[in-house]
């Protein structure tokens, strides 16, 4: 038969320069990329390299590690080597730990020009190193550290100011005939964020990494997150993202990719429609949807999962999902692919859809 379409997305990507972070292409003709960052000691190899692992288990395409000293950029060839995905360095205050990350074999450097001193002086020196190693660059403007005399002329970090010293860093390096670079343009503020990132796009092609930097805790900087990088990505702007949360960085893998899978950027995985539940319902339909949710986490294939409490939207729903269940008078109408299957006992209905979803998982021959 004919190949499905691929879903709709809101708008095709902008076109920006592909440019290599080791292994992964970051630029419009790769996917949008998902990063994190490590929370153990840089020098703790042994944790930050179990840390990596659990982060490329959950999906994560680069990560990215603090160097502020001498220890830690002494710990990053083993990391480097050893990790199974590419490792960032970053840096700020001290240039000599870009040359130091960059002898590591780093896949990349993040440099936040408005925190080194002297940058401007420094940039031939740290294109030519880049250049000769095949090492990319992340130009990381923040807003808490943006270069003082940015901040004179704007009196704080605008979408403006953040702007300006994106493109003046950028143009220095590229004055240098180094053009392996990316930018983000980062501030706590969705609002201000995403203004700076169109501001930004209009400027040139660089790749953008997005960020809502200190976004908080998981709830808060989920929605910060989810909000600014659903308004840019939906313009066709970003090329990787990183959601920052005041949590384990594999929770901003998972809700990286759970913004990315949304907006059809990303394959969805297990996808669990479920109603809020109403004065309607005949079941739990939180402790259902939950236990759900929970049985299937691990599945590697495309599921879409419907868990209603009634048969008013419940039956359509459960139709339309691979797989689904439509409960009312303590039993579940268990659905496969618009089908009835079978009708089982309210104390059955997870068991059951666990089960069929195992079985659909299977036949599907991926897993
Ligand atoms: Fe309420 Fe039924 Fe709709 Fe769930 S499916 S929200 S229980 S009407």
């Amino acid at each position: 038969g004919m190949p499905a379409a691929p879903p709709p997305v809101l708008a095709p990507r902008r076109k920006t320069r592909q440019i290599k972070v080791g292994s992964v292409g970051v630029g419009s003709d790769h996917q949008v990329s998902v990063q994190s960052m490590t929370t153990t000691q840089t020098t703790d190899i042994n944790s930050t390299l179990q840390q990596i692992a659990e982060l490329t288990a959950a999906g994560c395409d680069i990560v990215r590690v603090a160097c502020p000293t001498q220890d830690d950029a002494d710990a990053l060839p083993i990391i480097a080597k050893k990790s199974q995905i590419p490792v960032i360095a970053d840096i700020h205050f001290q240039p000599k730990y870009v040359f130091a990350a960059i002898d590591a074999g780093c896949a990349a450097v993040r440099v936040n020009p408005g925190n080194i001193k002297k940058f401007d002086d420094k940039v031939a020196e740290i294109a030519r190193a880049a250049n000769d190693a095949g090492t990319s660059i992340r130009i990381g403007v923040n807003a808490g550290s943006l270069d003082r005399r940015l901040l004179e002329k704007y009196g704080k970090a605008t979408p403006e100011a953040l702007v300006e010293s994106a493109v003046w860093e950028a143009s220095l390096f590229e004055e240098h005939g180094f053009r392996d670079f990316k930018i983000s343009v980062k501030h706590n503020d969705p609002v201000v964020m995403v203004r700076a990132y169109e501001l930004l796009a209009e400027r040139g092609d660089w790749p953008l990494h997005l960020g809502v930097t200190e976004a908080g805790p998981a709830f808060q900087g989920t929605i910060k997150s989810a909000t600014a990088f659903g308004a840019l990505l939906s313009q066709g702007i970003g090329d990787t993202i990183r959601v920052s949360l005041s949590a384990p960085p594999v929770e901003e893998v998972k809700v990286g990719l759970q913004i990315l899978q949304s907006l059809n950027l990303r394959e969805r995985k297990l996808e669990i429609v479920s109603c809020p539940s109403c004065g309607r319902a005949q079941v739990d339909v939180y402790t259902l949807a939950e236990e759900v949710t929970e049985g299937l986490k691990d599945l590697t294939v495309p599921l879409r999962v419907a868990v209603m409490g009634c048969v008013v939207n419940g039956p359509g729903e459960a139709r339309e999902a691979d797989l689904g269940v439509a409960s009312g008078n303590g039993k579940g109408q268990i659905f496969v692919k618009g089908e009835v299957i079978k009708t089982v006992p309210e104390d059955q209905i997870v068991e059951t859809l666990l089960q069929e979803a195992r079985r659909i998982a299977a036949e599907s021959g991926i897993e």
